[in-house]
């Protein structure tokens, strides 16, 4: 059960009709596809990726890198993806711990990643044409006969990926993705927002996450769609492609960016069947004023590298602003407390999943892995959410950005609500800092729509009937803007190192017994 050879099937059917579409570069339709896919599989064999060998990737985005993960699941090995943000010594730690056979590279970091893999034995470097030169191209070596060979057979548990996870709470671990996975994730979404070969999807977003890599990619292949393949996103493309698209998949950061260029209205999306978003919470101001602005209803959902996408709001139904909906169908989920318990609906606990979408467990770490998950298969999230009767999710935080202040559990969710919904503000991100007192203290980190926005002062008095005494923030800070990954999350890990000595002079804080 190779997951390719279900996309080869649709691509076979599909033929000469157009699966990506690059502006400034052209069209790849599914025959060229499937030849593409046949080629780089072949190129990996000669240079002695067998089945089981791993791959890292670390790539711009370009139909080429597509074609690389394609051809890797057709030769049955294992696509390491990584973020192109990362810098030489991050590679060497995830191609210490993932040992690829083979390192496939933008020419201008060869050298880098050469350094890389010499310490390895065996270990090569290539580089990939994704138009601007590199020597792994789909026109290169590979003789007709070698490109026919055979797609290798895969059980559906057999790994097809390794997803470095994005590491805000922590020290990034490999996600092992099988077959099955990924199939099980692709099949229900293809079904669950009604893909059809009609569609096309204007797809912005890279592809070393399983946003763009899985989610968009294989709703599109798996459905015969066309995609406009973007090499990123940025307003003035989207502007111009959104037009002639039915769907659009995005995190917060792309529809903020739309809805704050004036040009943006009803005429770019009026076509659209569907907008859907992820990855990180989408504010529900965001979401009102889409709705305002266009029409539209976003359809939020939630994922994680671990399982791809586990809850959706529904395509025809309610979509309920900061709630990411009902598990995908084959997905269970339950709400539980520390001992893996249900807890009661309505109550927040730590979500736990179970499903073909839910990975192998981690690479290298078994122990760790076995840790994660309960006794009956249930896969412990890490975060926060609230179930209600009717088996609704909405996700109110990671387990690790939980503040314990003076011993109280605060999720900065809800306090984070409050502050969003006062005049003048534009988003905040709450986390709790050493305190020498509290444990920890409540700091909020506050952006304001205006430069005569609300004071701290302002936020204290506005939140203080609102909030009980333990929860209200012993400091606000302002800043323009708050530090985000490339997935739009906001980098909590990163406020809290920030700020970790905020509050090293017990004077500045404010004294115990106000708690
Ligand atoms: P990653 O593995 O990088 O995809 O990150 C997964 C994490 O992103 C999840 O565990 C959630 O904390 C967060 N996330 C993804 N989608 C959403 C969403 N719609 N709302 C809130 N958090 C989300």
């Amino acid at each position: 059960m190779n997951l390719y050879a279900s996309i080869d099937a649709v691509a076979a059917d599909r033929g000469s009709a157009p699966a990506w579409v690059v502006p400034g570069r052209g069209t790849w339709t599914y025959q060229d596809l499937r030849s593409g896919a046949a080629r780089f599989a072949a190129a990996l064999r000669e240079r002695g990726v067998v089945a089981g060998d791993r791959v890292l990737m670390q790539v711009e985005k370009s139909p080429e890198a597509l074609l690389l993960y394609l051809a890797c699941l057709r030769s049955g090995a294992v696509l390491v993806p990584l973020n192109t943000a990362y810098t030489a010594a991050e590679v060497a730690h995830f191609v210490a711990d993932a040992m690829p056979r083979l390192i496939v590279a933008d020419p201008a970091r060869r050298a880098a990643l050469e350094g890389i893999a010499a310490v390895h034995d065996g270990m090569r470097v290539t580089t990939l044409d994704g138009g601007g030169g590199g020597e792994f191209s789909a026109q290169a070596g590979a003789s007709a006969n070698e490109a026919a060979a055979r797609v290798e057979p895969r059980n559906d548990d057999d790994l097809a990926a390794i997803v470095y996870t994005s590491g805000t709470t922590g020290r990034s671990k490999g996600a092992m993705l099988s077959h099955r996975n990924l199939r099980a994730n692709a099949e229900a979404l293809v079904r669950l927002w009604a893909f059809t070969a009609e569609d096309r999807l204007l797809h912005a977003l890279p592809i070393y996450h399983v946003h763009g890599l899985f989610v968009a990619t294989h709703c599109a292949l798996l459905s015969g769609a066309s995609c406009w393949l973007l090499p990123r996103f940025d307003v003035d493309t989207a502007l111009q492609y959104l037009p002639q698209s039915t769907t659009f998949m995005g995190v917060p950061t792309y529809y903020t960016r739309l809805l704050a260029d004036p040009r943006f209205g009803r005429e770019q999306v009026h076509h659209l069947r569907l907008l859907i978003c992820g990855s990180a919470p989408l504010l529900v101001p965001t979401f009102e004023a889409f709705f305002q602005r266009t029409g539209h209803r976003i359809l939020e959902r939630y994922g994680m590298s671990e399982a791809g996408m586990i809850t959706s709001n529904p395509l025809a139904g309610q979509r309920i602003a900061g709630s990411v909906g009902f598990p995908l169908p084959g997905v269970s989920a339950r709400v539980a407390d520390e001992t893996g318990c249900e807890v009661a609906r309505g109550t927040a606990g730590v979500l736990e999943i179970r499903g073909p979408n839910v990975f192998c467990g981690y690479w290298r770490q078994s122990e760790r892995s076995a840790t994660e998950f309960r006794a009956d298969g249930f896969f412990i999230t890490g975060d926060v959410a609230i179930m209600d009767e009717s088996g609704r999710v909405s996700i109110v935080g990671r387990v690790k950005d939980l503040i314990i202040s003076g011993g109280f559990n605060i999720y900065p969710k809800e306090i984070e609500l409050e502050i969003d919904a006062l005049e003048g503000v534009a988003e905040s991100a709450v986390v709790g800092v050493p305190h020498p007192d509290f444990g920890e203290a409540v700091i909020a980190v506050v952006v304001t729509t205006r430069a005569d926005g609300p004071s701290e002062a302002d936020i204290l008095a506005a939140l203080a009937p609102r909030l009980a005494r333990f929860k209200q923030p012993k400091r606000v800070i302002f800043v323009a803007e708050l530090p985000r990954n490339p997935m739009g999350k906001v980098q909590k890990s990163r406020l809290r190192e920030m700020h970790a000595s905020a509050f090293q002079s017990p004077t500045r804080g404010r004294p115990s017994h106000e708690v």
